[in-house]
């Protein structure tokens, strides 16, 4: 923390050390500035990597079931580490990140509420070897409303799965497969989209 540069509240602010930073993006993930609702005014969170915005998360988002139909479009936010680039597919589009920490929990309200995808679904590196240490821990402890920011509570959790498993086992596959058969199984979802802004 250092003393406040901005003249906004509060004595200090926090910054930082560049020689620490892995660019893991979990920093952005937690910032509650981070979020895709807006309408009218510009996106501009408290902080960002350099070469993966929120505002272009946001687009991604918008655009990344585009060519599906039916009531199984599947968004699958995924750590670039964790080999979940192979779950695309008719169902599924994959949208990779650093790490699935970088995820502010808004995103899964946002393009199910929106009707941007029918499910959602994280994954993360397996359990315990997360290649950040804590993104795919901390974005559970988010998911499960035990850490800021949390996911709200109106997000139908029946719409949400979650893979801590390793990519290379086909376990990940499994997830998807059962998560489209749950799809299925549900009443179908609304389609009324509200206009966002692009
Ligand atoms: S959370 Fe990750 S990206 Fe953010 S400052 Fe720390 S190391 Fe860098």
């Amino acid at each position: 923390m250092a003393p406040r540069s901005d003249g906004q509240a509060y004595a200090v602010e926090a910054v930082v050390n560049i020689d620490n930073c892995v660019s893991c993006g979990i920093c952005v993930g937690a910032c509650p500035t981070a979020t895709p609702f807006r309408r009218n005014s510009a996106i501009v969170p408290g902080i960002e990597l350099p070469d993966f915005s929120i505002a272009d998360l946001r687009k991604r988002t918008m655009a990344a079931t585009a060519d599906k139909q039916g009531n199984t479009r599947i968004l699958v936010y995924a750590c670039e580490h964790s080999g979940a680039e192979s779950l695309q597919g008719p169902d599924a589009t994959v949208i990779t990140m650093p790490c699935v920490g970088m995820l502010p929990p808004s995103f899964i309200d946002f393009a199910l509420s929106r009707s941007y995808a029918d499910g959602v679904m994280l994954a993360g590196c397996a359990e315990g070897d997360c290649y950040y240490r804590l993104g795919n821990e901390w974005t559970q402890q988010r998911v499960d409303g035990t850490r800021d920011p949390y996911l709200r509570r109106r997000v139908a959790r029946e719409r949400l799965a979650v893979s801590w498993l390793p990519g290379k086992s086909g376990r990940q596959k499994q997830v998807l497969a059962e998560f489209i058969a749950r799809l299925r199984a549900l009443p179908a979802p609304s389609k009324e989209r509200r206009s966002d802004r692009a």
